[in-house]
Order: structure tokens, then C-alpha cells, then sequence
């Protein structure tokens, strides 16, 4: 007879992605873990007297779900000035950055997050089109992918910059005539003015940050892969966990820059182990290339503009190098490639490092692969962790900056998701928040139909590529499990396994794509823990 439940949730309708027991309506827990999981009768028969029994009728529960790419800490600070994400035209982020002013008063930073391309065709990317919205002020704005910034005048004079900057990595300083338009592209260019915009009180930040894991837990993410780090942030997570405002699971890698050198590489290695309850180390991630939209992805073949023959790092075999340290002494490899030549570098890294046993190393985004590396992930148990709703930008006739880039023939081979999936490869689905919304039923919606919901009359890009609703579930439970070496203990719903879940009004696998944004999430449970529950009692 097992110990008795600590909790019994019965009368619901679990997707279980079990094997031996696919639905059931009750689940027994303990100490963080599904002990049972049966009919109502059976699981209800093992309450006892110190057993919460909790009423989950109209609740139809899935693995807990895991964003395999997020950016938790850089993109709460990211987003906290204005939201550009959906701004259509300049005059639209001029209306947005002027109530932004607003809110700083005169003598702050007005800054915006989630600018896209588009509306800055006609004028190219240039601080002086806000000239009339910051006067005398600085303003710093980010693009959606995080790997292009824009200043203003004042900014740049605080930052020091009047020309152009010469980089150790692949970045720049946009100049006209030697004067910068304040176009930066890539961090080292952004970094010259993030490191001084002035720093917000750390218990503001802290506040943050500890609501941004509420929001994660509203939104059903029971789990996050998180893609930059440092030694200095597993503090911030001990610290979270410390005052139980860490609502869910992260993996926390620590971020390999070209200008980091061997020896402060080594430096951290000691922190490979490090971890609390729902936290843990053990991850190195590094980009080799940038994003298709400002040409600095890495391509076998140039873009349109004559662009992405250029990796991130200088020099990839020093990439190359930085991966074997890594993988050598432990640690999962975790690479962001973009383009189809990123892609075959990091495979040809990964297979000449060789990873620790059960240690998959990870390809990030992959928005083109070439056929001949399809195969290469499941040959050498590389993951491909994508993300679907970075074709948000799509448009119907191909006219967005990344289909304009790589032209027709490219776009309709873009995210592969489906023949990367039949090919044998991990496949785990993510946000990449901040570049994109971090709600999964968005991200679920864009897996499945590749085009805006709701919008019945958009064509699909590549939609021969589309996933199933089971095949998109798995991607966000299961896969993402895999992808970090997890499946023995989470992604199913199982004896076992870790009580992580996640309540829908309804199956989402059952529910059409178009409607996923409005399934509403009743409640979260993250190691036998109800950390939202949105019913009226
Ligand atoms: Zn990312």
C-alpha cells in the first residue's frame, strides 16, 4: 500500500501522453511527484486524512508545458519600456515612444522593445525619425530579435560614439558619411549604449522578475529553458526559489561570447553542477550566427542583398574550441543558428566534441537547414529546438524583410519543422521571448498552421511543414523533456514523474488551432504545487 496522496485532483480529463494509460480522470501526488494515476474510484480510494482532494471537473490537463527557449531575466528588463512588438507604421511607434516620455519624465531614457523591419523600409533605420518624440532626451529602442538596436542623438553622445567602431566580433556602428545613423547592429554595437542606460534599483528588478514568473505560470509553463546566463544570475534564481516566487522549472546555461577568453571559459566550468530545487546548471550556449532580417545569419548561399557570408564569431574554429571545452568537461552545448551554414557548423562542433553520456547538445532556431544535414541531427542525438511563431512577420505575398532576404525558393524550405521531426531529431518548441510572445497557445497555434490565427484566409508558409496538434503538444512536453536529457522524469503524466501540469478549459489537441489564444488556462501545477488556478470557487 503506498503512502497516501498529499494531493488527489479526479473529474478531469488528463492527456497523459503515457503509452500504457493514455487518458484517465484522476491523479494521485506526492512529495512533488504523480504516485497514481486511474479512475476517479480507484485514485479517490487511496485518499487519506491529511489528502487535498481537488475538484478538477472541467479541467482537461496536459503535461506540464516547457518554453525550450526563453530569455527570462534580459527579457523582463527588455520589456519594460514601450511595446513596439505590433506598432504597424513610424507614426504608430511615435504615438507609443510619446506616452513612453511620458511615463520617464524629462529626464529619463525613453526606450521601446519589439520593433520590427518593416516599417523602417522606405526611410532605412535612423534615430532622427524620433527626433520629434525625445528632443534633447535619450532614447534607445530594440528590435524583436534582440540583435539590432537604434539610438538617438543624445544616446549615442552619452555612449561616446561619434564614428564608426571597430569590433573583435561580428558587429556594427551604421555610419553615413562617418556619422552614425544610430543603427546598431549585434550586441557589441548595442552595448555600447545598454551599459549606459543608468541601472534600476536591484529590488525593483527583483519585483520584475518575480513577475514575470507569475505571468509564466498564468500562461500554463510549468518549465523554461532559459538561453542567456551567467554566474551572477543563478543567484537571482537562489533567490527566487529562496522566497518561493520561482513558479517554474529553469535550465539556466551560462553565455560564451567570442570575446570571452579560454581562461575565464574554464572559470566556469566548477559551475556546472550548480542547482536548487527547480533550478539547475549544467548548459553552455553560444550563437554562431545572427538573424536572416539584417543579413547576419550565416548561409551557404548569400541572401538576396548579397549578405550572411559572415559567421558571429571570427573565427569558428575558436567556436569549435569553446564547444569541445565545454562538452568535454560535461556540459549540454546549446548553439544558435539560424542560417543553413550556422546550422552545418555547429553540427560539424558537436560531432567533433562529442558530448558526455546522455548529454544531447542542441541547435537553436534552425530557419534553414540543408538537406543534407537533416539527417545529421538524429545521427549524432542532436536536438532541433525551434520556434514556428518566428514567422509572425510572414506576409501573404512574401514582401517581409526574412522572405525578401532569402528569396522564394529559400522561404517555401523554411522551418522544417515536420521532415526535421520524420527525420528521427528531438524536436522541442519554444518562444525565443522577448523576440516573440511567450503564451505557448500562440506559439502552439503557429506550430500547427504557420499563419496568423484567426486568419483563415492567409496562405501557410511551407505548410507541408505544419505540425499535428498531438505532434505540437509533444514538442512542448515530451520533446522538450528530451531536449534536456529529462524524459526518464517529466514531459508525461505518470507514475513516477514529475506533478507538473497544466488545465485547460479544454484538450488542446482537441481544439481547433484558430482557437487555441482563446482556451482559457485554469490551472498550473508545477511539483505538486498549484501555482495558478484561475477558477471561481
Ligand atoms: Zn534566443
Amino acid at each position: 500500500m503506498p503512502a497516501q496522496p498529499d494531493m488527489i485532483i479526479w473529474g478531469s480529463h488528463f492527456r497523459t501522453l503515457d503509452p500504457d494509460l493514455a487518458v484517465c480522470s484522476g491523479v494521485a501526488i506526492k512529495d512533488g511527484l504523480v504516485t497514481a494515476t486511474g479512475n476517479d474510484d480507484t485514485i479517490r480510494a487511496m485518499r487519506g486524512p491529511g489528502t487535498r482532494l481537488v475538484d478538477g471537473r472541467g479541467i482537461a490537463f496536459v503535461p506540464g508545458l516547457t518554453d525550450s527557449h526563453i530569455h527570462p531575466l534580459m527579457g523582463t528588463i527588455r520589456t519594460q519600456g514601450a511595446d513596439l512588438f505590433d506598432a504597424t507604421d513610424l507614426d504608430d511607434i511615435r504615438r507609443r515612444l510619446l506616452a513612453e516620455r511620458e511615463r520617464v519624465g524629462p529626464d529619463g531614457w525613453v526606450q521601446g522593445w519589439g520593433l520590427h523591419y518593416e516599417p523602417f523600409e522606405e526611410t532605412g533605420i535612423r534615430g532622427d525619425l524620433f527626433d520629434g518624440v525625445a528632443t534633447g532626451q535619450p532614447m534607445l529602442l530594440e528590435f524583436f530579435d534582440a540583435h539590432t538596436a537604434l539610438a538617438n542623438r543624445t544616446a549615442l553622445a552619452i555612449a561616446g560614439i561619434d564614428g564608426p567602431v571597430a569590433f573583435a566580433e561580428e558587429a556594427t556602428v551604421v555610419c553615413v558619411d562617418g556619422i552614425p545613423t544610430g543603427e546598431l547592429q549585434e550586441w557589441a554595437a548595442m552595448r555600447l549604449v545598454q551599459d549606459v542606460v543608468p541601472d534600476v534599483d536591484a529590488e525593483i528588478r527583483y519585483r520584475w522578475f518575480r513577475d514575470s514568473f507569475r505571468r509564466f505560470s498564468e500562461a500554463g509553463l510549468t518549465a523554461i529553458h532559459a538561453m542567456d546566463g551567467t554566474p551572477d544570475e543563478l543567484d537571482v534564481y537562489r533567490r527566487l526559489e529562496e522566497n518561493g516566487d520561482l513558479t517554474c522549472r529553469v535550465v539556466v546555461p551560462l553565455w560564451q561570447q567570442p570575446d570571452t577568453t579560454a581562461a575565464e571559459m574554464r572559470d566556469q566550468l566548477p559551475f556546472r553542477d550548480d542547482r536548487g530545487w527547480l533550478w539547475r546548471c549544467g548548459a553552455a550556449k553560444f550563437f554562431i550566427d545572427g538573424v536572416i532580417e539584417t543579413g547576419t545569419a550565416w548561409l551557404v548561399e548569400p541572401d538576396m542583398k548579397g549578405d550572411g557570408t559572415h559567421p558571429f564569431w571570427p573565427e569558428p574554429e575558436r567556436y569549435a574550441e569553446a564547444v569541445a571545452l565545454f562538452a568535454r568537461a560535461g556540459f549540454q552545448c546549446i548553439t544558435h543558428a539560424v542560417g543553413d551554414r550556422g546550422v552545418q557548423a555547429a553540427l560539424d562542433a558537436y560531432e567533433t566534441a562529442g558530448h558526455a553520456a546522455g548529454v544531447h547538445h542542441r541547435i537553436e532556431h534552425i530557419e534553414l537547414v540543408q538537406e543534407r544535414d537533416v539527417p545529421r541531427f538524429a545521427e549524432l542525438g542532436v536536438v532541433a529546438s525551434m520556434q514556428p511563431l518566428h514567422m509572425a512577420a510572414a506576409r501573404a505575398d512574401g514582401s517581409d524583410e526574412w522572405a525578401a532576404r532569402v528569396g522564394p525558393e529559400r522561404t517555401s524550405m523554411a522551418f522544417r519543422a515536420q521532415t526535421l521531426r520524420s527525420s528521427g531529431a528531438i524536436l522541442a518548441l519554444g518562444s525565443d521571448w522577448m523576440v516573440a510572445p511567450f503564451d505557448p497557445r500562440l506559439g502552439s497555434a503557429w506550430a500547427r498552421l504557420r499563419r496568423t490565427p484567426g486568419r483563415l484566409e492567409m496562405p501557410p508558409r511551407a505548410g507541408d511543414q505544419a505540425l499535428t496538434a498531438l505532434q505540437t503538444l509533444e514538442g512542448y512536453t515530451t520533446g522538450a523533456a528530451s531536449a534536456i536529457s529529462e524524459d526518464d522524469v517529466s514531459g508525461r503524466i505518470k507514475p513516477g514523474y514529475r506533478a507538473d501540469l497544466t488545465g485547460f478549459a479544454a484538450d488542446p489537441v482537441e481544439t481547433d488551432a484558430d482557437d487555441l489564444l482563446g482556451l482559457p488556462v485554469l490551472m498550473t501545477v508545477v511539483d505538486g504545487r498549484i501555482v495558478h488556478e484561475a477558477r471561481k470557487h
